[in-house]
């Protein structure tokens, strides 16, 4: 089922990333973590949708979404970053295999943390976050998703890294297996995955590579 749904603001929450507030269709229900096939409702790009992830919570009145802009594929993020208060897009229902399954350690890569954004928001709203880490990995601290919202919920157990610039405050590393097992102790909890394709193979051979159960170990398939 696809929705006609409107933009009703859209702000920067980096150099090229925009945070979207759209209408909520009645109909439409999510888990934290589950995407859906956003495009914009007019006759270039009607048939162009991408899978985005809700970043707002089950219970909101309203959709958000936290968007890269790729300028250079010419695709539907570009023009979605240009799009005014009252355009029209198109919400389809959920879908997706990532969904929280208990306390564990989150590690994303770029824009890989939008999955894990309604998950944290909704364990915060339960107070119900002690138990998790996260581990987040950009290129610069300039390029870091929501950084003060994840520094307040995850206090010293948010560990941001920074893999081309960095400063005080975040590490200079790639997320490698040395780097998991300096920063984590225990290896039995569940570990949640979500970035580039490249980065998630590395990331989820070190893990398994450090005894991390298949079972343990969750990702978007
Ligand atoms: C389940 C799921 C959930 C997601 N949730 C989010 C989210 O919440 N927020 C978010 O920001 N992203 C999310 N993504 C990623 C998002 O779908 C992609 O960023 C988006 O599809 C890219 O769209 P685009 O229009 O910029 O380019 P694309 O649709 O990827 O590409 C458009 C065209 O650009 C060209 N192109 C492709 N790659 C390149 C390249 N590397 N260099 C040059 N040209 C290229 C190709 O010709 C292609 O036809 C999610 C992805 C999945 C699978």
């Amino acid at each position: 089922m696809t929705y006609p749904v409107k933009l009703l603001m859209s702000e920067f929450v980096t150099h090229d990333v925009k945070r979207f507030i759209v209408e909520r269709p009645p109909n439409l229900n999510y888990e934290p973590g589950q995407g859906v096939e956003l495009a914009i409702n007019d006759p270039k790009w009607k048939n162009a949708g991408r899978a985005f992830t809700p970043a707002s919570l089950k219970e909101d009145k309203v959709l958000e979404f936290v968007i890269k802009r790729y300028s250079d594929h010419h695709g539907i993020t570009d023009k979605l970053h240009t799009l005014k208060a009252g355009a029209e897009l198109l919400v389809s229902d959920s879908f997706g295999t990532l969904t929280y399954q208990g306390p564990g350690v989150f590690i994303a890569g770029g824009s890989g943390i939008t999955p894990f954004l309604a998950m944290i928001r909704q364990l915060s709203e339960q107070g119900s976050l002690t138990n998790h880490t996260l581990i987040f990995t950009n290129k610069s601290p300039a390029d870091i998703i929501c950084e003060k919202e994840l520094r307040f919920h995850f206090k010293e157990r948010c560990i941001l890294t920074c893999t081309d610039s960095s400063s005080a405050g975040y590490n200079h590393r790639l997320v490698t297996k040395e780097f998991l097992k300096e920063k984590i102790s225990d290896f039995s909890q569940r570990f949640y995955t979500c970035g580039p394709p490249p980065f998630m193979k590395a990331v989820n051979q070190a893990l398994t590579e450090l005894g991390v159960s298949p079972d343990a170990l969750l990702f978007d398939t």
